[in-house]
């Protein structure tokens, strides 16, 4: 076996241990763009050896995708096929682990129309609501993973030829999900306890508000009552402890969707829809985006600010120390799974209710008045650096150094 055929085999393992922890007898859902088509056959082998139930592999062809992106009638991208609901709905209600295998062209969409982009991506967020509640409540397990296909990997290293830009992302991420290490296992067991005891010490203070100075930024962010930071592993509602993200090096909590003030600068490009903003700059009151501007792809901004209501706010805030591995690799990915662990990043869009105690089982009028965003959007973007100082606002009204210089200002025991 080559060393990337070991490594290959390895990332299955991780992402179906540590990732979703498959249990016997369940099924395993794999959404997996066509390229990665081996991997995913790696994963499934695996899978059916661990005693799963049934293995549904969603494929997606990214050209297919484009194809009907750019000629469909719009009539047929604003509606989203009820039968496509009904399946992953069904499997999710069934139990089902929910695998994303994720690299996509950060470019693909370019020159479409975006209002075009913008219908069919509402369109999909809206049907999908349910099934989204799934994952975003933990009422199953579910992870995702990137593979690097050429597009993809040939924006990350634009110098290299398709070939060896493929062999340096995969370089990248074997380092960074800690495949490359011995025991990946237990490298995550190592890396999630970490995790514990940042949010565990960011529970226990319940921050009122948090406070972000750095050039072209001067923000702050209220925090709701009763909030739940989490970060690294977390637990299903069967009590499942699995890994939503690989990588992750983020905890993150719920900001209050009437409590944000202030101007935000991005600090590394946000793909969203197949299409790039870069340098943008927001500015909120009420928790409202009331002014926007955009070096480039401020057409995007405009159509996922305008996607509802939910989407002018915040749904999540997120400290990732600016030392973390995706960061000191020194890369741009252009891929959102990357990019917000090397960074401390905001979200726009819908908050997880699981990120306030009681939140799964509010209804939308309480979520409201607690201050729990709601939208068909949840977009990360990125805002951290070495210059973010961010400080802890206690309900006493005593500022505390949380982060200076983009690195953690407490010493966690
Ligand atoms: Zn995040
Ligand atoms: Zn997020």
């Amino acid at each position: 076996m080559t060393t990337h055929q070991h490594n290959l085999e390895k990332y299955a393992t991780l992402a179906l241990k540590k990732g979703v922890n498959l249990q016997r007898e369940q099924g395993l859902l794999i959404n997996a763009p066509v390229e990665a088509a081996d991997f995913v056959r790696i994963i499934t082998a695996k899978a059916y050896g661990m005693g799963v139930k049934n293995v549904h592999i969603e494929w997606n062809d990214e050209m297919v995708s484009y194809m009907k992106m750019k000629n469909a009638p719009l009539s047929v991208l604003e509606d989203f096929p009820k039968w496509k609901v009904d399946a992953l709905e069904g499997m999710a209600k069934d139990g089902y682990s929910i695998l994303t295998v994720y690299g996509p062209n950060p470019d693909l969409l370019k020159g479409v129309n975006p209002e075009r982009i913008s219908k069919a991506t509402k369109a999909s967020g809206e049907a999908l609501s349910s099934y989204r509640d799934y994952l975003m409540n933990d009422k199953v397990t579910w992870s995702i993973v990137a593979y690097p296909q050429e597009a993809w990997a040939k924006k990350v290293f634009p110098e290299e030829s398709a070939e060896k830009a493929i062999e340096k992302l995969w370089e990248q991420i074997f380092k960074i999900t800690r495949v490359d290490q011995d025991d990946p296992v237990e490298a995550w067991e190592k890396h999630n306890e970490t995790l514990r005891k940042a949010r565990e010490f960011l529970n226990q203070k319940q921050y009122k508000r948090l406070h972000y100075k750095a050039p072209g930024t001067d923000l702050t962010v209220g925090l709701v009552e009763d909030h739940i930071w989490h970060g690294g592993s977390t637990k299903s509602e069967k009590g499942v402890e699995f890994n939503p993200n690989m990588p992750t090096e983020e905890v993150f909590t719920m900001p209050h969707k009437y409590g944000v003030q202030g101007t935000v600068s991005s600090t590394k490009p946000l793909s969203y829809g197949g299409n790039l903003i870069e340098n943008f700059t927001l500015t909120f009151e009420n928790g409202k985006v009331v002014d926007y501007s955009a070096e480039s792809g401020e057409e995007t901004l405009k159509h996922l600010l305008q996607s509802d209501d939910g989407a002018k706010r915040l749904g999540e805030v997120a400290l990732v120390p600016n030392e973390s591995p995706v960061s000191k690799s020194g890369h741009i990915f252009f891929n959102t799974l990357y990019d917000e662990n090397a960074s401390c990043h905001l979200a726009l869009g819908k908050a997880y209710p699981t990120n306030v105690k009681g939140g799964s089982t509010m209804s939308k009028e309480q979520m409201d008045q607690h201050g729990v965003n709601d939208s068909i959007v949840h977009e990360d973007f990125m805002m951290g650096s070495a210059e973010l100082d961010i400080d802890g606002e206690t309900k006493e009204g005593e500022f505390e150094p949380i982060f200076r210089k983009g690195q953690w200002a407490v010493e966690f025991e």
